[in-house]
């Protein structure tokens, strides 16, 4: 299950002011907050926003085992052409080893409004969700990081955000840090649970591309016109990670590609991306019988290809070959979703 936070948002449209008044003070502020390693592409440093999930809805029916090819999609042998994975740095919080450039992350991590906790990963954890990371990021173009502001993972554990005023950070899976460049994932969390994270970094990666496209996040009225007359959205991740709604095992509702799509405009967004990018397939078979989700299918298609020439109509059919021939190598089914259940009932927040 997905759930995502704006902790620090006001109305949507004061949230956006916000970040461009942030994007304003980083020449300062850089020079003093965490210096998130990059290993190439020296993107400029975004504006800052906080963007947290504490777990993700399983959506695809991808095989965990990460399959020889994950490195490079096209499977072919030689020198493989460089990707995604060439250009974010995934630094282990605590590891021994220090990033290649930079200075290692630390944690707690204070931000304009909320404060990012976290302590160092195991090793093990690390090494399963790294493993993931990799191969998903092969799947998408070198270009990608440096164009979303998008330049290190950090992997750590007891990953929390704590808006200013509460009296104890609140346990999240993921956290973007769009000021630092940087994505903080729960590498205790997401382990064991591959699917889980698949889904979640796509959606995650989602909302650096949304930002990077228009400097927006949350409001979003072109997008919120597709949805059927009278919809509305719910008050977002944060208020929504104790719902039941977004916890449903039942199909998600018509136009929305997940539950969790239905709190938040940016969530939908997301959301829609994540299940394009993970389940194809299936997303195709829904969106048959569905003209308001196939609208919000093309409608980021179409975004994104306005906005990186790398995300043409290729990309989307090289996606659609990886997870077919993923399918296929998929051993059993049903020790696949036992494995994800068993990790389910391990997980503190949920
Ligand atoms: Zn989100």
């Amino acid at each position: 299950m997905v759930f995502h936070s704006r902790t620090h948002s006001g109305a949507a449209m004061a949230h956006d002011k916000k970040l461009k008044a942030l994007a304003c003070w980083m020449p300062l502020v850089a020079a003093v907050v965490l210096l998130v390693t990059a290993v190439q592409g020296q993107g400029e440093t975004p504006s800052s926003s906080d963007c947290t999930e504490a777990g993700v809805e399983a959506t695809d029916a991808g095989n965990d085992a990460e399959e020889p090819c994950g490195a490079h999609p096209c499977g072919q042998a030689g020198q493989p052409e460089p990707t995604a994975a060439d250009h974010v740095a995934i630094v282990i919080l605590g590891a021994q080893e220090p990033p290649r450039e930079g200075r290692a992350p630390t944690l707690p991590l204070r931000r304009e409004g909320f404060t990012v906790h976290g302590t160092a990963a195991e090793a093990e954890d690390a090494t399963a969700v790294e493993a993931v990371l990799r191969a998903e990021l092969a799947l998408l173009p070198a270009a990608l990081p440096e164009a979303m502001a998008l330049r290190a993972i950090i992997l750590c554990t007891q990953l929390g955000v704590q808006p200013r005023g509460a009296s104890e950070p609140s346990p999240r899976a993921a956290v973007c840090d769009f000021q630092g460049a940087a994505l903080y994932l729960d590498a205790a969390l997401l382990a064991s649970r591959p699917q889980h994270l698949r889904h979640l970094l796509h959606h995650e990666l989602f909302h650096f591309m949304d930002l990077a496209i228009d400097g927006r996040l949350y409001l979003d009225p072109q997008w919120e016109r597709l949805n059927r007359r009278g919809f509305r959205y719910g008050a977002g991740g944060a208020a929504s990670q104790r719902s039941r709604r977004v916890r449903s095992p039942d199909p998600p509702p018509p136009g929305f590609a997940t539950h969790y799509a239905t709190t938040a405009v940016e969530e939908d967004k997301a959301e829609t991306f994540a299940v394009m990018v993970t389940d194809p397939g299936g997303l195709t078979a829904r969106r048959e019988g569905d003209a308001v989700l196939a609208a919000k299918v093309a409608m980021i298609e179409h975004r994104l290809a306005g906005w990186h020439e790398s995300l043409d109509e290729s990309f989307w059919q090289r996606i659609a070959a990886h997870r077919a021939r993923q399918e296929q190598r998929r051993p059993d089914p049903e020790e696949d979703g036992a494995a994800v259940a068993n990790a389910e009932e391990g997980t503190p927040d949920e």
